[in-house]
């Protein structure tokens, strides 16, 4: 029977020595909420890390997408792409803005958007006189997309850039990191991610006025005045002061996490790259990978057996394992929205989302724990061996 005690989770929380002692000092000060000092350093050593020059702390990445969409001055009538291959809120703060999804394929060396088309899509755009109000762009399982021809694309068309980078924390491209190179730029701390504070967001920007503005929303649009006075549309947005402890605590650990998270990678996949039918997430030139979570694609019919089959397995051992992504294309909620697939005859994520799977990938996680998730894919593939 297995054992109820020691389920392997999917990339839970992994705290360092400095989250209670940040926790304690707000404690002592009574500074509990809303905002306060560790607010403000959160803040200002995020932006440092990053190399950009603002970053303001909120309660989700969401609320981060959501307000750079704002400021980028999207409403009704409006259009907005989105890669497809995401988590449903890189797209949904565009159906809060009342604005039209349009939502662009992946590419095979990144799995992230495809620069050839979303070149087809700005050109149908342009020729429709539809350009979108911003493309937001993201990096999935802590790997930018190929920033340096979306970048291209976009300028050419004018369009701005929002980067979706809550997967992507600690990653970069040719040395800039994941998330500066848009206009702007989304975190997210929620409880899986690269580092937590059990729930929270950033948006970052070299742009320090459209900051300010994007301030002023998330804490209800309160005006300069005595008196409460309120002329625009506001939001409670902000991360309190006691997360933002955790999270100053959290991002001087970054590194170590990264560390740990490709080094997980890297156990995966000399124990299994060779095996028949199994490819891993691959890491394109120019780019480093933070490798949040450990990607990989099953073709069942070298494997022997298929993802299903493999999540079935994982379960039946107590581990945490889940599917790629489901699209946002083949999503319900999506339904009616245009889709530009990479190649006109070729859907690169329908493929990742049928072939693709997720294993644990904790910076926690120890060589004992990993050695049973390998045993038990290798137990698969020998089953298959025996016909
Ligand atoms: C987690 C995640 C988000 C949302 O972040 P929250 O902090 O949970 O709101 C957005 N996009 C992607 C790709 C994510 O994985």
């Amino acid at each position: 029977m297995p054992n109820q005690q020691n389920k392997i989770f999917l990339s839970p929380p992994h705290m360092g020595e400095w989250e209670l002692p940040f926790l304690q000092e707000a404690f002592e000060s009574n500074w509990i909420a809303p905002l306060g000092e560790h607010v403000d350093s959160f803040e200002q050593e995020m932006a440092a890390y990053l190399g950009v020059r603002g970053a303001l702390a909120l309660s989700s990445g969401t609320a981060a997408i959501h307000l750079a969409l704002r400021l980028l001055g999207v409403g009704q009538g409006d259009v907005v792409f989105c890669s497809s291959l995401t988590f449903v809120a890189s797209v949904n703060p565009i159906l809060y803005q009342g604005a039209s999804v349009v939502l662009i394929d992946s590419e095979p060396d990144t799995w992230n958007m495809s620069p050839v088309a979303l070149e087809r899509a700005l050109h149908e755009a342009t020729l429709m006189e539809r350009l979108p109000k911003a493309v937001i762009v993201v990096h999935l399982y802590g790997q930018s997309a190929r920033m340096e021809e979306i970048k291209m694309l976009c300028d050419r068309y004018q369009v701005p850039i929002v980067e979706d980078a809550a997967e992507s924390l600690g990653a970069n491209r040719h040395g800039k990191a994941s998330g500066t190179i848009g206009e702007f730029g989304a975190l997210s701390f929620n409880g899986n991610k690269m580092i937590t504070t059990s729930g929270g967001g950033m948006l970052v920007s070299d742009d320090v006025e459209a900051l300010k503005k994007a301030r002023y929303w998330a804490t209800q649009a309160r005006d300069l005045a005595r008196h409460y006075q309120h002329s625009e549309i506001g939001y409670n947005y902000r991360l309190s002061n006691l997360l933002a402890a955790v999270g100053r605590g959290q991002l001087r650990v970054l590194d170590d996490r990264i560390r740990a998270r490709r080094s997980v990678f890297e156990r995966y996949e000399q124990a299994l790259s060779g095996e028949p039918g199994i490819r891993f997430m691959p890491e394109a030139e120019g780019g480093f990978s933070s490798r949040w979570l450990t990607a990989l694609t099953i073709d069942e019919e070298r494997s022997g057996f298929s993802v299903l089959r493999l999540l079935e397995e994982l379960d039946n051992e107590r581990i945490e394992a889940r599917p790629v992504w489901k699209p946002m294309h083949l999503q319900p909620l999506f339904a009616g929205c245009v889709y530009y697939p990479h190649q006109p005859e070729e859907s690169v994520s329908d493929r990742l989302f049928a072939n693709g799977v997720c294993l644990p990938s904790g910076s926690s996680l120890t060589e004992e724990e990993q050695q049973r998730v390998i045993s038990c894919i290798q137990r698969l593939l020998q089953r298959r061996g025996e016909g």
